[in-house]
């Protein structure tokens, strides 16, 4: 049995900033990262965007060796004990300690009855197997209209290859632009080369000859592969198991701590309340990860550190860019403030006249504006909003 003071469980993003947050408070206690990963811990947006573009492949690393935190990978914890404080992994490897953080992220949603091959993009193996098919000039059917699915959209299309994006929905990204900018987008990945298939429900995938025919309605996309972005399912297994609070992700509070003290969740998997937003929330994003992974970090060496932040994200989409703050949800009520219209501008999202989010497109360095912003009272007229933060 090995003791660890700090045992993380994952190897993502997040557990490599809880590392680094550890060692911020304490210099010596002994640090466990269990992993199911082969890989060290790696930064996961440039597999859809910089890696594309020319970055150096061995740019994502993250430097969780610096840490001195001993990296188990390869291993899936199967089982925690919290009254016996003790893991279990699927090599049968026993592991105790002084605080747990989980940071186990999310598992990509698969296609039921889908053949085998189908690439539900989350990790550098994928990213290593799409590049390469991609360098083989392969055709490929792209399924979801959401960031994944945009974003790799593009990066192929920008590698020249051919694209076929097949989305439910009327528009790109609906669940965050306005109806107007999601269908304006659809326009202009025709533009740029991308075939779209919209308002196409899949119905099943065959794999035949080497080559796989996707079946939408009347549609049929033949491609060489297929790539399914469907969102993540917060990985809730091992906290479930253990009898934590679980709803949407694993409940924390405002310390990150689950409904056992000495044990902490953090970045994609974990439910915890902003205070800014007022109300709980759960958020798939790389600000979020890094910030709460050293929150949790510093916390578990002790620090009772609050974690009030308001995550932001981003995201490129061919030669377009934006950042995001707060409550970005096609629901809302939105107000579009353009320089150019859907080049350049703020679009602010409202509640009962209160700002619930922020998206700033192709506008830059105002996202602690937008904070601000967010924790106004208000209420606003959406008068008032044009004109808030500088368009461009
Ligand atoms: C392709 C891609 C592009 C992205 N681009 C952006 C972007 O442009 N902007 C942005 O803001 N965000 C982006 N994100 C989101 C961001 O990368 C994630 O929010 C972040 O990676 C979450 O990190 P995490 O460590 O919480 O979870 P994960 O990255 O999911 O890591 C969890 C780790 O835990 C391991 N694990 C799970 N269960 C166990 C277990 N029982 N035992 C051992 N190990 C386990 C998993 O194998 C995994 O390695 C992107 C994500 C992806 C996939």
């Amino acid at each position: 049995m090995t003791r660890f003071d700090y045992l993380i469980v994952g190897g993502g993003m997040t557990a490599d900033a809880a590392a680094h947050g550890i060692r911020e408070r304490d210099g010596k206690g002994s640090i466990g990262i269990v992993s199911a990963d082969q890989h060290s811990p790696y930064n996961r947006p440039p597999l859809t965007k910089g890696l594309w573009k020319g970055d150096e492949p061995d740019s994502i690393w993250r430097k969780t060796e610096e840490t001195g935190a001993e990296l188990l990978r390869g291993r899936r914890v199967t089982s925690l004990d919290p009254g016996a404080r003790k893991l279990t992994d699927d090599a049968g490897t026993s592991y105790e300690y002084g605080s747990l953080l989980l940071a186990t992220g999310g598992q990509p949603r698969r296609l039921e009855g889908a053949p085998e091959g189908v690439v539900y993009f989350r990790t550098l193996d994928d990213y290593r197997r799409v590049h390469d098919l991609s360098d083989r000039g392969s055709t490929f059917a792209v399924i979801g209209g959401g960031f994944i699915g945009s974003e790799i959209a593009a990066a192929l299309r920008m590698q020249g290859r051919d694209v076929t994006m097949l989305v439910r929905e009327q528009g790109i990204g609906t669940k965050v632009f306005p109806g107007d900018l999601a269908r304006w987008l659809v326009e202009y990945y025709r533009e740029k080369g991308v075939t779209m298939a919209l308002g196409k429900s899949l119905e099943r995938i065959e794999h035949r000859d080497g080559r796989y025919t996707v079946y939408a309605g009347k549609e049929q996309l033949v491609a060489d592969a297929v790539i399914a972005g469907l969102g993540i399912e917060p990985d809730v297994a091992l906290a479930r198991g253990a009898g934590l609070t679980v709803s949407d992700g694993i409940d924390v509070d405002e310390q990150l701590r689950t409904s056992r003290p000495e044990i902490y969740a953090a970045g994609d998997v974990a439910n915890f309340f902003n205070p800014a937003l007022g109300q709980r929330i759960r958020v798939e994003h790389e600000d979020n990860a890094n910030t709460m992974g050293a929150v949790a970090g510093r916390n578990m060496a002790g620090a009772g550190e609050r974690y009030d932040h308001l995550p932001f994200f981003y995201s490129d989409l061919f030669d377009l860019g934006y950042e995001a703050v707060g409550q970005v949800d096609a629901r809302l009520q939105t107000v579009a403030d353009w320089k150019e219209q859907f080049r350049e501008g703020v679009v602010y999202y409202l509640e009962a006249g209160r700002v619930r989010g922020v998206l700033l497109w192709n506008v830059w360095n105002q996202v602690d504006a937008a904070r601000a912003l967010i924790a106004e009272k208000g209420p606003f007229r959406p008068e008032q909003l044009k004109g808030r933060l500088p368009t461009g």
